[in-house]
């Protein structure tokens, strides 16, 4: 089995670098995914985390006034990427499991496969709510909050599989992150309890929380400060990601639920192409990143959206 995370991070006295994948849209091969790879490697990451994606629903014209809704899973392969990554690279990945479009079963199945190529840390994430209705709608028999996924985790880890009529169970030993949020997550009602939810996660049994993208430190500070004082005592990894787009501006701050902070905005503003836009998130990541540093994060965790060339840049000042 592989290195756990949460033991990486305990034996790291300097912060580790490390990034996000999303699997490639259907259609597209595994190619695409080692050329976002391949650059960042000299990083050495210790570790890289690959996406899961729930199917979507979409609208399809079928005939003149006559729309049909179809559910379509645009990014599949998850674990399958996952195992490629882990095997080429000899490195250890985190793939995420969410709740949306999984049944317990089926969550437990992934779980078991993921077990089985050798992989021991996971990401438990409950997915968003669908575009069109804003409400997330758990699978029949499947996990409403990530929470539930971390308990059948911690389950497995006992050897309590679902089917309690098994014989000769082996206990799995995953090791979990969950995801935190430094702005509060949009359906919260406030601070206050999505932090209450978010120790729930790590007294079921998660060993770090990774955040939403931020870009302001003081608001990673501001939550990490309301997070010991709630007793969560894990490593809070922070998730950065550079703006590289005029159109991140309202892109971000509505998908993500964020604050960019003014004097970005200001700079993205004034720029007159992406091509400066891209310095500019590269220029301000790089603030960030030392920033952290010094405050001794464990790891700066990046956003890789599938273009590496900008965390290249980061990376290259900074690690
Ligand atoms: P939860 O922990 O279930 O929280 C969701 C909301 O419910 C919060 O407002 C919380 O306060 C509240 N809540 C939590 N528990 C309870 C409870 N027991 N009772 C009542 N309310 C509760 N999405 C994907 O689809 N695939 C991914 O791979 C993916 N990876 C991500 C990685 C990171 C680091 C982050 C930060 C997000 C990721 N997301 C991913 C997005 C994530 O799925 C969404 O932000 C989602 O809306 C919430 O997920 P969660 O795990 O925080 O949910």
């Amino acid at each position: 089995m592989g290195v756990k995370i949460i033991d990486l991070l305990k034996d790291t006295d300097k912060t580790l670098f490390s990034f996000e994948l999303l699997p490639p849209l259907k259609g597209q091969d595994i190619e695409s995914i080692y050329e976002t790879i391949d650059p960042l490697m000299e990083f050495k990451p210790p570790y890289i985390n690959v996406t899961y994606h729930q199917e979507e629903l979409v609208y399809r014209k079928v005939k003149e006034n006559l729309l049909e809704r179809k559910r379509i899973w645009k990014r599949p392969g998850t674990v399958a990427l996952s195992a490629a990554i882990k095997y080429k690279y000899k490195v250890v990945v985190v793939p995420h499991i969410i709740c949306g479009g999984f049944t317990r079963e089926e969550t437990e199945n992934a779980l078991i496969d993921l077990n089985f190529l050798g992989m021991n840390n996971v990401l438990a994430v409950r997915g968003d709510a669908p575009e069109d209705t804003k409400i997330f709608v758990p699978e029949e028999g499947g996990h409403k909050h990530a929470v539930d996924i971390v308990k059948q985790i911690m389950d497995l880890n006992k050897g309590i599989y679902l089917d309690e009529e098994l014989i000769h169970k082996r206990p799995t030993d995953f090791s979990v992150g969950v995801a935190g949020y430094p702005e509060k997550h949009s359906e919260s009602p406030n601070m206050d309890s999505d932090i209450h939810f978010l120790k729930k996660k790590v007294d079921a049994g998660a060993d770090y929380i990774v955040t939403q993208m931020f870009f302001d430190n003081v608001k990673y500070f501001s939550f990490v400060d309301k997070c010991r004082k709630a007793g969560i005592k894990v490593p809070i990894i922070p998730g950065l990601k550079p703006i590289s787009a005029y159109n991140h501006l309202q892109y971000l701050s509505k998908t993500f639920s964020i604050d960019i902070p003014d004097p970005l905005v200001r700079e993205v503003i004034k720029c007159k192409d992406n091509n400066q836009v891209r310095e500019v998130g590269v220029e301000w990541a790089v603030q960030q990143s030392r920033e952290l540093i010094k405050a001794g994060v464990p790891v700066l965790h990046f956003y890789s959206m599938g273009k590496p060339d900008n965390i290249k840049k980061i990376a290259k000042q900074i690690f």
